[in-house]
């Protein structure tokens, strides 16, 4: 048997030796980068490490080809291989989730939620915009068309859940595209319990008649009812997105099965593949047969070539998370982020919803006196990296914030469990309790600057270190 980690040692070895012999100071900072993500206690919520050969798949000369179109039916020569490994990163996705269709060219979550967009509008619109305007396919409209279906794009409309309850910024959020080629609604949570209420999303959408339903989220800690998704969704004739950007490595791993599985109640499906996923950097988008055609256009409606490099990475991510493995790792996330969860209630901290049963807790910082920008920044300090985020209804917008965000997936895959995420927490609490607000040069209390109590981040960083050490990144594998 082959010594796996002394093979990726030598092939990163030696590829460093290969780029540094162009630009030293790439080679300089890619070596850093390991170093950096060694140690420190990652707990962004969106944030993985994907295996070596996941890493490895993309480093080769698929980079170099162009492959515009589908399978089989490329608008370059010479697709035979992209072909192959196109074909592969599907059918393992289709296998995975259980999904009739699988397209596996966006180059992001963003670019999958365009390709989903777009082929819902074009599959529910199509009909009629066709007919209107006496053409094929809507790669045949004029200039003039596409005026005025500009105008007719303007008066679809979108319901997603709002950002500061969890979504995310492509789910009708006024400022992103798809809250301008979309009249937009958000949906919340409950204001006591933070918890979403179907009722209200029910009566929101009966109201509203929107076209697109989208569900999923980026910041919310909870699991979510497709079932009862799809339901409304039929009820107002919409047709229902979500975007599992956040959560699919749960899904993959049969954590969110039944109700809580999106992939059987959703006509289009997105998600990114580098979150818990653990896949590279990349996006995806599942769909029933109904819609499969109209996502099939992701190019050219919405892509240019596909990065052929990263879908063979995704081909051998989705491959892992076929293991049996991937399920005790994904069901490790969720049991650590109620460990988590859990580590902070007992030590007397909020969490919005009052705790988690996905992969992300969110910590209400408020009560420790402090917005989320002083907490990310004096956690920071402490080598604890995270992210601010807002909460519902958050007094302090969205720059500042009250909530910093939690996530295990990453110190999961290093193999952090119950009592290491426990003391995360026990950390977290120490830190936050000895950061005070500054003041502004006005004298006031300021949203920004704080101050550290001396000695914290020194004892977090040597108490961090003894668990980073007993749990190393990429055991083996040494440059
Ligand atoms: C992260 C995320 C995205 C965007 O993914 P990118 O790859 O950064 O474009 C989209 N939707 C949700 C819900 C996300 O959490």
């Amino acid at each position: 048997m082959t010594d796996l980690s002394a093979a990726a040692s030598s092939a990163y070895r030696q590829a460093l030796d290969v780029i540094a012999s162009v630009e030293p100071r790439i080679a300089e900072a890619t070596r850093k980068e390991l170093a950096d993500q060694r140690s420190s206690l990652k707990l962004i919520a969106s944030e993985n490490y994907a295996s070596p050969a996941v890493l490895l798949t993309m480093g080769t000369w698929f980079s170099d080809k162009y492959a515009e179109g589908t399978i089989g039916h490329r608008f370059y020569a010479g697709c035979q291989n992209v072909d192959t490994v196109e074909a592969l990163a599907a059918e393992h996705a289709r296998e995975l989730f259980g999904a009739p269709y699988a397209y596996a060219q966006p180059h992001s979550g963003i670019d999958a939620n365009l390709v989903a967009f777009w082929s819902i509008l074009a599959h529910r619109v199509e009909g009629p915009w066709l007919e209107k305007f006496s053409v094929k396919s809507v790669n045949d409209l004029s200039e003039a068309d596409w005026e005025s279906l500009r105008a007719e794009l303007g008066n679809q409309r979108l319901l997603g859940m709002s950002l500061d309850a969890g979504g995310h910024l492509t789910h009708g959020f006024r400022p992103n595209i798809s809250g301008k080629m979309f009249h937009q609604q958000q949906y919340g949570t409950d204001p006591e319990t933070g918890l979403l209420d179907y009722d209200a999303v029910r009566a929101k959408a009966r109201e509203f008649k929107p076209l697109v339903i989208v569900a999923g989220y980026s910041a919310y800690p909870r699991r979510v009812n497709f079932a009862k998704m799809r339901e409304i969704a039929d009820e107002v004739g919409a047709t229902l997105m979500v975007d599992m950007a956040h959560f699919a490595g749960l899904v993959a791993g049969k954590v969110f099965t039944g109700d809580e599985d999106p992939v059987p109640f959703a006509h289009v499906t997105t998600t990114t593949t580098h979150k818990s996923l653990r896949g590279p950097r990349g996006g995806m988008v599942l769909a029933t047969e109904e819609f499969a055609p109209s996502v099939d256009r992701g190019c050219p409606m919405v892509l240019g070539g596909p990065l052929s490099h990263v879908m063979a990475a995704k081909a051998v991510a989705l491959a892992e998370a076929r293991q049996p493995e991937f399920r005790t790792y994904a069901q490790h996330i969720a049991d650590n982020a109620k460990s988590l969860a859990d580590g902070f209630l007992s030590r007397g901290a909020r969490l919005v919803t009052g705790g988690t049963d996905n992969h992300l807790v969110l910590l209400d910082v408020s009560s420790f006196g402090l917005t989320g920008r002083q907490a990310e920044a004096a956690l920071l300090d402490a080598g604890v990296v995270t992210n601010r985020n807002s909460i519902p209804s958050d007094p302090n917008g969205a720059w500042y914030t009250s909530g910093i965000r939690f996530g295990t997936p990453a110190l999961t895959t290093r193999g952090f469990g119950h009592d290491e995420f426990d003391r995360v927490a026990e950390l977290v609490v120490d830190v936050l309790r000895n950061t005070q607000p500054g003041t502004t040069k006005a004298g006031g209390p300021s949203k920004a600057s704080y101050v550290l109590a001396d000695g914290v981040a020194e004892r977090t960083h040597a108490a961090s270190q003894e668990m980073l050490d007993a749990n190393p990144l990429y055991p083996g594998l040494e440059l």
